[in-house]
């Protein structure tokens, strides 16, 4: 095949090399980490030790880490009304969340349809916190979901201010930070978050591999969400999956430590991307262009342009990109983020998305804009009526 080059990191990214050797070193133990023998001992050190891997990347406690199959789990696990604060067992009667929350936290968990209330974002695609305050005052003691770097624009959002808010009425604060986690410092504390998910594959660990932080462990859930034998707290009976969690732990470890490099890296790159897919288009419009983005996310879209004959056009010309969120391409349906900001639905479904990685190099982004330049000018052609 034909060298690619991969531009839907939020979608996926690549196995990091560590967490690659560290998976493989997992693979090779025969033990169950809950035996008491030797080898199961060596089983259980190495979730361990990846679990104070991953508490590091958000700085906190690793006895406050909770593995799970996935961000997807791990947001089911936290939004339930039974979250136990301090001993204080009154259930939650509402969740409240953004309007442009990922499927896994806009499905609400283990709420009723009925207690889930959404709450508007800005036309840039941040939080409205005005709307967030109006909402926990009608109902204090909520539970409030809010991501801190939507998957689609890659918008940063005012977690701490929205903390602020949601703890002055007696509220909780759960923040799905698995786009922003080894992009932006994801500190817990700095956040204000009580409870923050994670994924292993957006930071270069193994798919099929989560984790639910507590910000302390006085926040419990009295409610299991598989029940069986006990592990990960009580809270995800099964075996573990030993070598997921091997794997992210070593991915987190990097991302920790290189985390701030491969942002400045990846910066620098999607700057020329952006602005030479403008110089090529200028007529392409930049979503959350204007706030404080992710630096590897770029979505775009151009009068005339539909994402689907973009993507195919790029899968063509060797290059990966996605049309708004990879969960929901391959249906399309338009992006309810970008519906939320208020984009005309002609607009929205032209909506490419680019995402960079630490590996992205810049003969690639020079790749992509050759692709782009070809595509704009069929693009052109057609919309003055001259056949392509
Ligand atoms: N939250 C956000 C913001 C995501 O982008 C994704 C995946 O795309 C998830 C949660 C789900 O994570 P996972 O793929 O591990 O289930």
């Amino acid at each position: 095949m034909r060298e690619r080059s991969y531009f839907d990191w939020n979608a996926t990214a690549p196995l990091r090399e560590e967490a690659r050797a560290a998976v493989a070193e997992a693979l090779s133990l025969p033990g169950n980490p809950s035996s008491v023998h030797a080898e199961g001992r060596a089983a259980r050190r190495l979730i361990e030790r990846a679990r104070e891997e991953v508490a590091g990347l958000v700085g906190d406690r690793a006895s406050d880490v909770i593995f799970t199959s996935s961000g997807t789990e791990a947001n089911m696990l936290a939004l339930t009304p039974a979250i136990e604060v301090a001993g204080d067992k009154r259930p939650r009667a509402k969740l409240l969340l953004s309007a442009i929350e990922h499927a896994s936290v806009r499905a609400g968990g283990r709420f009723p349809r009925e207690a889930i209330e959404q709450i508007a974002v800005d036309p840039d695609g941040r939080l409205n916190l005005a709307a967030l305050a109006e909402a926990v005052a009608r109902s204090p003691r909520t539970l409030v979901s809010l991501m801190l770097a939507n998957n689609e624009t890659g918008v940063i959002q005012p977690v701490a201010e929205a903390a602020a808010i949601v703890h002055a009425a007696g509220g909780l604060l759960h923040v799905d930070a698995v786009q922003a986690a080894g992009r932006i410092d994801c500190d817990i504390a700095a956040l204000g978050a009580d409870l923050l998910t994670l994924s292993a594959h957006k930071i270069g660990g193994p798919k099929g591999v989560g984790a639910l932080v507590r910000a302390s462990d006085d926040i419990h859930f009295p409610d299991p969400l598989i029940r069986g034998g006990g592990q990960e707290r009580g809270l995800r009976a099964g075996t573990e999956n030993v070598a997921g969690i091997a794997g992210f732990g070593a991915a987190a470890t990097v991302a920790h430590r290189q985390g701030a490099v491969e942002a400045a890296h990846m910066l620098a790159l999607r700057n020329r991307l952006e602005s030479g897919l403008q110089a090529i288009a200028p007529e392409a419009l930049m979503f959350g262009a204007e706030v404080r983005r992710l630096p590897n996310t770029t979505l775009f879209a151009a009068p005339g342009l539909t994402a689907e004959t973009a993507v195919i056009a790029f899968d063509l010309d060797g290059i990966a990109v996605s049309s708004g969120a990879a969960c929901s391409s391959g249906k399309v349906q338009p992006s309810h983020v970008l519906a939320a900001m208020g984009v005309s639905p002609a607009l929205t479904r032209g909506a490419v998305r680019v995402s960079l990685g630490w590996a992205t190099t810049a003969a690639e982004v020079e790749k992509f804009l050759g692709a782009w330049r070809k595509l704009a000018t069929t693009l052109s052609k057609k919309q003055r009526g001259i056949a392509a």
